[in-house]
């Protein structure tokens, strides 16, 4: 591993893990991730794992608030491992190295525990394995920052906004992957979901971080987190 502050490392191995976070994009999900680490909060919810990129951006901007003297953080990285519809075989986006011989599914894990444990990053990533709106139904730990990036098709675009989105904490980041205006560039749910957000009026857009299809928003003060998708908060009476 080459010298330098271990954010930069943990940036060069991010860029050597394979996935669909260009760089610039990256870089600028890690900053929102220091600036989450640097208000206090302590942990971050990627949804979308596949073999660790965008998580180790994640990671590198921890680090790097770390070093700033903030308080500890991790970042929970919710993913099956068995890919999303477009990354099976047939799809635009899959990757026949990844198919597991056994079973015939795709199994992302292996390669994502070894990217984390390459980029000596097991303290600042906890692999959270399993279905998205399953996990987000039960979480209880609220998130600074939030970032969307697991199915792209209608349902689970909607269902990880509808589970995911209520765990973002008052003045937490709200970030949402391949966000295209234009039909042309790219599906519509990521983009109708970030609509969404803005017309729910609990978010606002950061100013300044919207890089390539990465938006990033942040959740208004005064606008209740952890809502029910279902209308009510069943954690609370009143
Ligand atoms: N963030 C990654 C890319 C994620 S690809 C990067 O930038 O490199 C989308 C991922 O979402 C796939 O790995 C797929 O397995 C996962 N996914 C899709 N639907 C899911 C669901 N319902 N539950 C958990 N993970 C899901
Ligand atoms: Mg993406």
């Amino acid at each position: 591993m080459s010298a330098g502050a271990r954010h930069e490392r943990l940036l060069e191995a991010a860029r050597e893990t394979r996935g669909f976070m260009p760089d610039e994009e990256g870089l600028a999900l890690a900053l929102v991730a220091e600036r989450s680490t640097l208000a206090g909060f302590s942990s971050v919810v990627e949804v979308g794992s596949y073999c660790g990129r965008s998580t180790l951006y994640l990671a590198s901007g921890i680090a790097r608030a770390l070093s700033l003297g903030a308080a500890s953080a991790v970042v929970f990285s919710v993913d099956h491992h068995h890919g999303s519809e477009e990354n099976q075989a047939g799809f635009e986006h899959h990757d026949d190295t990844l198919v597991n011989r056994e079973t015939g599914r795709m199994d992302t894990l292996p390669l994502f525990r070894r990217a984390v444990e390459k980029a000596g990053a097991e303290d600042l990533v906890i692999a959270v394995v399993g279905d998205s709106p399953t996990i987000a139904a039960r979480w209880k730990a609220d998130a600074g920052l939030v970032f969307i990036d697991g199915g792209h098709g209608e349902a689970p675009a909607w269902a990880d906004y509808r589970g995911w989105a209520p765990h973002v904490c008052e003045g937490g980041w709200l970030a949402i992957h391949d966000v295209f205006a234009d039909p042309a560039d790219g599906g519509r749910p990521p983009f109708e979901i970030y609509k969404r957000a803005l017309s729910s009026g609990e978010f606002e857009e950061e100013p300044g971080a919207q890089t390539g299809s990465l938006r990033v928003l942040r959740r208004r003060s005064g606008s209740a987190s952890r809502s029910s998708p279902h209308g009510s908060d069943p954690s609370t009476n009143s």
